[in-house]
């Protein structure tokens, strides 16, 4: 990191709790992994961590806090209890939680919420815009403040901003139900990395960015604005090495031999959870009794330690849990106790790292069984303290870690009955198969551990700005235009290929909705007017469409991908060696298609069929867009005939057809000193791939692509033409301008 920049970690709290001891103010040192791995990053130079300490403070206090806290690279964002009930309690516990855990039945939608949200998320970014620059790094952690990308944006365009979220992101379905859904996609999207857990919450949140913000990706990246937004998968973990440690400690065996005097010498289970509806601690307790009643032979020889941390217990939804849960816990302890044995001891407390390392350590099987869970850390302790290798993990498949830890015995955790069986399983496992189990488990962990993650997260963010730089040279912006301009102007000989389609006229769902209006005509005719220019309009469009529209200017045309041509006041050609003899084969497998899509539409040219999807059903458009496309594959093969992905069109014609050969007649016939072409469609890329050195190629909308210049709208590629045309009328001028643009 060079000494100019700086890193700001954003995260609601602050890796300090404030607390009041006998009136005097104390602070407690998170011992949190995240705390773990961002140290690394916050306590050097002059980076920062920004967040909430944790207390309702007075103004008096509130001065000392920062101060005392600004020693140790912190900045505390305060907040008021109103603020603290609506968007803490309020919107992201009451909303985002239980939504994005699949619980939609506890999700409030409270508009007072939802206001208080976006001002806590408006206040967190004022303290980042106040304290950073252009050339720092950003980096917002999880589901309360998912706003603040886009206001950071906002405020400091350049500034890189990197996201993670912490807890699942629901798939669409369940995403959608918000009301406020877009507004919190775009707060996300201001981003330019956004982290998930597993790859699943990456495909959730494409798809929900697709059909909600209607933006289009390429595998992973999504495009916004001119900004490339990179959404990826990295799965957080733990500092290994100290959980290793710590298992080894002399204090933590002695404990470890005083837990297993307490139960005993039993089989010790263990589950250590927050309490929280989304840690599945009813069904666990349940399939706990299942186990108990179909093994009677294990009765009086296991023992269940169940630590329960107590969280939001003054929350309604969680004041039941915790009833449920004591309501079982003493059903189960009532029904199956003996004198000497209890089923289960349970804990409603935290506990000390050192006790927990050696329950971890005593314990044969640990039951980490979520209804879902963004990772799941307790897990991957119990793998990093497990210094024997003896034990058994069972993992619900809905915890983030099981797509890591795939050698533990993966359970759903709803069917309760399986549940229990892998209860025994996992009792009866053989120590030769625990130990392969573990090994493998204890590589993936110690290789994939904290500060790999936060390099990982690092890396990629570092990677895609520069990305974003490069493609930044190839945006036509300001300067490049003037260029462009003045290369014009000087051009004696100009030719100046122009797709129709997406890059005069934006896209219209009806195929024959997009005709040219008056100022794109007008625009047409003054380009064409000027005796120098040959304006060329190479389109996928069959001829007699485009011989309507646009027949009547003075303009070449090159209609169907270059079957038909025509020069301007002559007659339309076609090209003598094709033939359409395969037409009908296709068009009755095309056709097949259509009859079950609702929206698509197959169009008929001369020389090809093209199966247009832009009506059909989001994402049904593309399932059947592929589908049909392997259906043809061997057919179109077999016909010497091509097929062509287009935005929602896929086209089958002769191998030989192509924009790029088509245009190449032009640029054989005579010598041109200015060579432009314009294109948003795959199939101008073989129009760029022709075009000689020196000719300016430009792509609209997506940034893959052989041309040197990027413009994002068709309204941009108008903007050019015209600045084009009205190019300085003197030499002078020119000079002027050529002097300033560079
Ligand atoms: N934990 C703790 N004290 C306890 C019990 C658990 O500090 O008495 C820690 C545990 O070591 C783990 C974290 O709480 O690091 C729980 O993280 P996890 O990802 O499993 O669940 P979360 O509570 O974040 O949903």
């Amino acid at each position: 990191m060079t000494s100019g920049k700086r890193v700001l970690i954003v995260s609601n709290r602050l890796p300090v709790k404030i607390t009041r001891k006998d009136g005097e103010i104390a602070y407690q040192t998170s011992e949190g992994g995240l705390a773990t791995g961002l140290g690394s990053i916050y306590k050097q130079g002059n980076n920062l961590w920004i967040g909430w300490p944790g207390a309702d403070l007075t103004d008096a206090e509130k001065a000392g806090v920062t101060q005392d806290l600004s020693v140790q690279n912190l900045f505390p964002v305060f907040l008021t209890q109103q603020e603290i009930n609506d968007y803490y309690e309020g919107f992201s516990n009451e909303t985002l939680w239980p939504l994005f855990h699949y619980f939609p039945t506890y999700t409030e939608y409270n508009p007072q919420y939802w206001e208080g949200y976006q001002k806590v998320n408006r206040k967190f970014a004022d303290a980042i815009i106040k304290s950073a620059s252009k050339e720092d790094v950003v980096w917002i952690h999880d589901y309360q403040l998912m706003l603040v990308p886009q206001m950071v944006r906002e405020a400091i365009p350049e500034v890189s901003i990197g996201f993670f979220q912490h807890i699942p992101f629901p798939s669409y379905e369940v995403f959608r139900l918000i009301p406020w859904r877009k507004e919190l996609l775009n707060g996300l999207l201001g981003a330019d990395v956004i982290g998930f857990h597993t790859y699943d919450d990456v495909r959730h949140f494409i798809s929900a960015a697709n059909r909600i913000t209607g933006l289009n990706n390429v595998a992973n990246e999504v495009g916004v604005d001119s900004r490339t937004v990179v959404v990826d998968a990295f799965p957080i973990s733990i500092d290994y090495k100290k959980y290793r440690s710590l298992a080894e400690d002399a204090n933590t065996r002695r404990n470890e031999r005083k837990l297993r005097q307490l139960i005993n010498h039993n089989k010790l289970i263990i589950s250590i959870d927050r309490l929280d509806y989304s840690k599945g601690i009813i069904d666990r307790l349940r399939a706990y009794q299942l186990f108990l009643e179909n093994h009677p032979e294990l009765r009086g020889k296991v023992s269940m330690i169940q630590l329960v941390v107590p969280s939001r217990d003054n929350v309604p939804k969680y004041k039941e849990l915790k009833e449920e849960m004591n309501r079982m816990v003493s059903e189960i302890n009532g029904r199956f106790s003996t004198l000497g044995w209890q089923p289960i001891q349970h804990f409603y407390r935290s506990f000390p790292i050192h006790l927990l390392s050696a329950l971890y350590k005593a314990a044969d099987v640990a039951l980490v069984t979520p209804m879902r869970d963004g990772m799941n850390l307790v897990s991957k302790e119990f793998i990093a303290s497990k210094t024997d290798q003896h034990g058994v993990l069972i993992l619900s498949e809905m915890a983030g870690a099981s797509r890591e830890l795939s050698e533990a015995i993966i359970i759903n955790p709803n069917d309760v009955w399986d549940f229990s069986e892998k209860i025994f399983l996992a009792l009866n496992m053989p120590e030769d198969e625990q130990r392969r189990r573990m090994s493998a488990m204890q590589q993936t962990v110690s290789r994939f551990d904290i500060f790999n993650w936060v390099k990982n997260f690092m890396d990629k963010l570092t990677e895609v700005k520069a990305q974003q730089q490069a493609m930044l040279t190839r945006n036509i912006n300001t300067s490049i235009r003037q260029k462009i301009a003045i290369s014009y102007y000087y051009g004696m000989k100009r030719i100046i290929f122009l797709d129709y389609d997406g890059t005069l006229v934006p896209f219209n769902k009806n195929l024959l909705g997009a005709v040219p209006d008056e100022p794109l005509l007008d625009l047409l005719k003054k380009l064409s007017a000027d005796p120098h220019n040959k304006v060329v309009i190479t389109s996928g469009r069959d001829y007699q469409t485009l011989d309507k529209w646009l027949g009547h200017l003075p303009v070449d045309i090159i209609a169907e991908h270059g079957a038909w041509y025509k020069d301007h006041g002559k007659f339309w050609r076609s090209r003598r060696d094709l033939n359409d003899a395969w037409k009908q084969e296709i068009y009755s497998v095309m056709n097949q298609y259509a009859r079950r899509t609702p929206g698509a539409a197959i169009e008929e040219k001369s020389y090809s069929l093209a199966w247009h999807y832009r009506k059909v059903e989001n994402g049904l458009g593309d399932l059947r867009a592929q589908e049909l496309t392997a259906d043809m594959k061997h057919l179109v093969a077999d016909r010497g005939l091509q097929l062509l992905q287009g935005d929602k069109v896929i086209e089958v014609k002769s191998i030989s057809v192509n924009k790029g050969r088509a245009a190449k007649r032009w640029l054989e016939k005579e010598e041109y000193d200015f060579v432009m072409a314009i294109g948003d469609d795959p199939t101008d890329e073989d129009t760029f791939k022709v075009m000689p050195e020196g000719a300016i190629t430009i792509k609209v909308g997506s940034k893959i692509s052989a041309a040197a210049y990027f413009l994002s709208t068709s309204e941009e590629v108008r903007a050019l033409l015209l600045e084009m045309i009205n190019s300085p009328h003197t030499v002078d001028e020119a000079h002027q301008l050529l002097k300033e643009a560079s």
